[in-house]
Formats: structure tokens, sequence, C-alpha cells
């Protein structure tokens, strides 16, 4: 693992800090599902353990009550699990160290470094300043440090309404760093909290509560992304205001966090789109979450080795998705069986067949394997396989025209039968029968080669196929009304799909290659009456392209 962090970590142990090792932490807010970012930084954080040999924490940053729910906290953790991390003993609540935050607090105001304000939210507001010009001190400012003490007690104890005072870092109004002016640390919220009940009326804010996490679990690399970049600075008074060791203290590093083409990564427009109903859950194959990736049929290898390939970087950018997909092929093409399954059929009768036959078919072009697949008199091909009036350069089926049919034999196709309004509803072929493998005629060239199913051994399945939620533009920059520029053709379902019957009775959640049409998984949908498949990637990978 080569990378600036890692450069980072290095530097710090030569100079002798961290005489008790690498800890880093993953802390998720559980208040959303986990998506494609959060991998990003699961990866990092554990990868980074791993490498120094050290322990990643996992840490619900639970401190804001009114957002957050235990179904995430759950979800959370199938997530990172199934992505293939684990976090051993090490899960923590960040509403734990409620009661230590609030020690701290009371230390900060006898140290005279916090002050109970007065001041409305709007006033807070407006006494902060700009980015070119300092702030105002509030009144409250230079209240004794036994009346903070007291009114920071009384906050505690309900004396107040929600809102009606709050306590304050006391460090510089006129600092160019408007984090750093008297940034508000705990505030009054009569809200229930999900791991801690109602024993709680004051929250701390997340700049105060975060570096504190991080002393309290003795992390040391506080990986997070570069949004924070400006917040270190109090994250560094902070630790060093209550006397936290430099050397051994945790200390913030900032990466750029991972932004998608074609993909949402904010959990609130998440949010939006699974309460709005606009995608059938959090794990909507279509959706960026880990669960509807994992339903779509993106695999943890290939999600790990996409972490891997885009890196670390202090700097911003888009990464093109063609890329994770490309990640998801080159994992599929070497686990996936190859199967044939037909999307759009259209029945074909071999006039000369008289037995069904078993034909050999390999599973895998590297792995191999074999299976039997029935010939049958009536077969079924993809419509889009047969033209009528077909171009020069068509190499599949036409009006007396040859395609080999896929392990089996060399077609002709001798009439077209169609329907009293012209639509072709069947095509009576002859087979060449010595032109199987093995055969008189094996070698004869013909271009073209299809897939096909035998009707009467066919499943019926719905498969599902997906598009982009959203389409973007040429910087691929997502659009502003994202709700309102969403596609419309982001999921078709053919109901009625047929596939060979050697896929019978799997599991949902297994991988195949449906020759020339793409890769695909079974749906947890599936019913021993019903299979259901996703679409995970078409066969076309056009991240080559987008490299060249
Ligand atoms: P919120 O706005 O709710 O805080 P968030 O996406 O930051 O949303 P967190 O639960 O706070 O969600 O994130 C957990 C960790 O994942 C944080 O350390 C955060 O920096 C990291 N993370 C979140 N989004 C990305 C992303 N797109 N790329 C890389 N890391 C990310
Ligand atoms: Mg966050």
């Amino acid at each position: 693992m080569i990378n600036f962090i890692q450069q980072e970590i290095e530097n710090d142990l030569k100079e002798g800090k961290y005489k008790n090792g690498i800890l880093t932490r993953f802390p998720p807010e559980p208040n959303g599902y986990l998506h494609i970012g959060h991998a990003k930084s699961v990866c990092l954080n554990f990868g980074l353990a791993n490498f120094n040999n050290g322990f990643c924490n996992l840490r619900f940053d639970d401190t804001n009550p009114t957002k957050e729910d235990i179904e995430y906290v759950d979800s959370i953790q199938e997530d990172i699990k199934w992505l293939g991390f684990d976090w051993g003993e090490r899960k923590f609540f960040a509403s734990d160290y409620f009661g230590k935050f609030y020690e701290y607090a009371v230390e900060l105001i006898k140290r005279g470094l916090a002050y109970v304000d007065d001041l409305s939210a709007e006033e807070i507001k407006n006494y902060r300043g700009t980015l070119t010009e300092g702030g105002k001190e509030s009144p409250c400012r230079n209240r004794s440090i036994e009346e903070n003490l007291d009114l920071f007690e009384r906050m505690k104890a309900g004396e107040f309404a929600d809102g009606e005072k709050v306590l304050r870092a006391k460090i510089d109004m006129a600092s160019p760093n408007i984090n750093m002016r008297d940034p508000v640390i705990y505030r009054i919220t009569r809200s229930h909290h999900h791991h801690t009940g109602d024993e709680w009326l004051i929250y701390p804010m997340y700049d105060f509560a975060h570096p504190l996490e991080d002393a309290i679990e003795g992390i040391s690399h506080s990986i997070c992304t570069l949004e924070f970049e400006d917040h270190r600075p109090f994250y560094d008074w902070l630790l060093d205001s209550l006397g936290f060791d430099i050397n051994s203290r945790p200390r913030q590093i900032e990466f750029a966090r991972l932004d998608l083409t074609n993909t949402i990564t904010s959990k609130r427009k998440l949010r939006q789109l699974v309460e709005e109903k606009h995608v059938r859950g959090w794990d909507d194959p279509r959706m960026p979450t880990l669960s509807g990736l994992r339903r779509r049929g993106f695999t943890p290898a290939a999600i790990r080795d996409f972490c891997e390939r885009i890196g670390v970087a202090k700097s911003n950018s888009l990464v093109d998705i063609a890329m994770l997909e490309h990640c998801v092929r080159e994992d599929l093409n070497q686990n996936a069986d190859r199967v044939m399954a037909v999307l759009n059929p259209l029945k074909v009768v071999l006039t000369n067949v008289t037995e069904t036959e078993y034909l050999l078919a390999e599973n895998h072009p590297a792995r191999g394997g074999n299976r039997y697949v029935p010939f049958t008199r009536e077969i079924f091909i993809e419509r889009e396989d047969f033209m009528e009036d077909a171009p020069k350069k068509f190499f599949r089926l036409k009006p007396g025209g040859e395609v080999r049919l896929k392990y089996a034999y060399i077609i002709k196709c001798e009439e077209v039968i169609k329907d009293s309004e012209g639509n072709v509803v069947e095509l009576h072929c002859t087979i060449d029968p010595t032109s199987k493998s093995g055969g008189a005629t094996a070698g004869r060239k013909i271009k073209g080669t299809i897939h096909w199913v035998s009707a009467q051994h066919a499943l019926k399945a719905e498969v599902r196929l997906y598009d982009y939620l959203l389409t973007t533009d040429e910087k691929g920059n997502l659009p502003e009304d994202f709700i309102g520029a969403l596609n419309p053709k982001s999921l078709i379902v053919i109901e009625n799909a047929l596939i060979e019957p050697s896929v019978k009775l799997t599991a949902a959640g297994t991988h195949f290659q449906f020759l020339r049409l793409g890769y695909f998984v079974t749906d947890p949908d599936t019913t021993p009456e019903k299979l259901v498949f996703n679409r995970v990637v078409s066969l076309k990978d056009t991240w080559q392209k987008v490299r060249d």
C-alpha cells in the first residue's frame, strides 16, 4: 500500500510517535446506508490498519439524535462484513462517550476556554462575520468560570428550553478561519436518541465530539475527507487545550472523497430517492449503496479492486463509473459460469431434427467444467439474431442464410412464417447433421455463431435490465434538479425470458454470463416457481475507450 497517507504514517513512526501502534477508525453516522464512496473510506481505513499491523475501529458516530436509526446501524455492519473487513471486538458508539464529552466540556470551562452563550442561533450567525471580515464577540463571552459551570450544569439538567443557550469554545472571533470563531460545542435539544434514549437533553456538536472520540479510543490517524481540512485547526486546538500528548494523540489527515459519474453519493439525496419511492428501496439494484450494488451483482472483490485502483489523492476528482464496471467485468469474467439465455425469443423449427439430443457445453473457458444442454426440434433464438432484409455485413440468420448454433449445428433458414400483420413469428430451418463438434463438416467456415435454448426444456425467467438513474453532462456533472432528471428507462423488465435448464435451483446471488448478453445474477425475488435475474453489466467494456 503506497499512498501519501501511508507515507505520513511512516514519517510519524520514524519520528518516534505512536508507540502503541497504528489505530484507524471508520466512523459512519447511522443516518443512511453505506454507498460506494464509503467503500473507499472502509477500504482505506481497514487497509492502512492491516498494512501497518494495526487495527481499525468501527465507530458509529451517533451524536446527532434526530436523523439516526437502528436500521442503519445494522445495515452498515452487514455491508462492511460483506466488503470483506472485520472489526473484531472493536465496535463502538460515540453515544457511549456522552458522559466523557460532558466532562471534557466542563474541563474546558475550568480552563477558561468555553462559555455559555445566550445569543440565539440567528444572532450567533450574524456575529460570526464573513470570510473577509472578523466576527464580533458575544456579550456573554466574558462570563466567570463559576457562572459558566453553573449554567452548563443547568443546561444539562433541563432548566432551559431547546436553543435557549449553547456552550461555545472561547478561541478567537478575529480568526481568519471561521471555524475558530468560538464554535458552538454543545446545544440543547430534547430529542430521543436511538442508543441513549431520553437520558440527555444536551448534545455535542460534531466538531467537538469527533476529536474526542478519536482521542478516547486512542486512534493514531484520523482519516477524513477534504472538506474537513478547515476544521483541523479546531481538532488540534481542542486536543492540545485538553492536554493530550502531541506524540500520541490522534492526527487528522484528509483525502479526496470519491465522486463517480452518473452516481449520487449524497446520503440525503439517496434517502430522498427511497422516501419518495423513485426506487424500490435502499437495496434497489440501481442504487450506489453497497446493498444496492450487492443485489445488482457487483462483487466485494471487484469493489475492493476498484478502490485500490483509484488510489488516494489530496485533490478532488471525478472517477468514470466505467472503471468500476470494468473491475466488475474482470472479476465475473474469471468467476461466472457461462450459460445460454434468450431475452427476446423467436421460435425456430428445425425440420430435419426428430429426436432430443444432449450436447456437451463448456461452463467456463479457463476453469473448464462441462454440462449437457438439450437440443430439440423446436428452439428459441434471439429475435435480433434474425433479419429479413439483412445488410451484407449481417452475419447472423437471414432468409436462405446459415449460422452456427453455439455447441451445436450449422443451420440454414429455409422459410419465414409470418402472421396476418406481416410479423415474423417463426422460422423453419434445417441443420447440417455433420457440422457439430467432431462431425465431418465441423470445420466449415461460418461467420456467425448465435445462442439458443430448447423450447421444451427452457425455464421461464424475469430479467431486469438497468441503466443509470442519472445521465451526466460532458464534464460528468450531475444535473441540479436530480429528481426531474431521473432516467425513465433506468429499469426495463423482461417478463418472459428463457434460460437453459441447467440454471434450475439456483440460490440468490449466483452469477452467470449469459452468452453474448452480459453478466447476470439471480435476484432474491427468485422463487421455486420463477427465476428472477438482474443484469449486472453488459459485456461491452467502455473503460478502455475512456482511458485512450
Ligand atoms: P453526512 O453528510 O451524513 O455526514 P457522509 O457521507 O459524510 O454523510 P458519514 O457517515 O459521515 O457520511 O461517513 C463515514 C465516513 O465515510 C467518513 O469518514 C467520510 O469521510 C467517509 N465518506 C463519506 N463519503 C465519502 C466519499 N464519497 N468518498 C470517500 N469517503 C467518504
Ligand atoms: Mg460525514
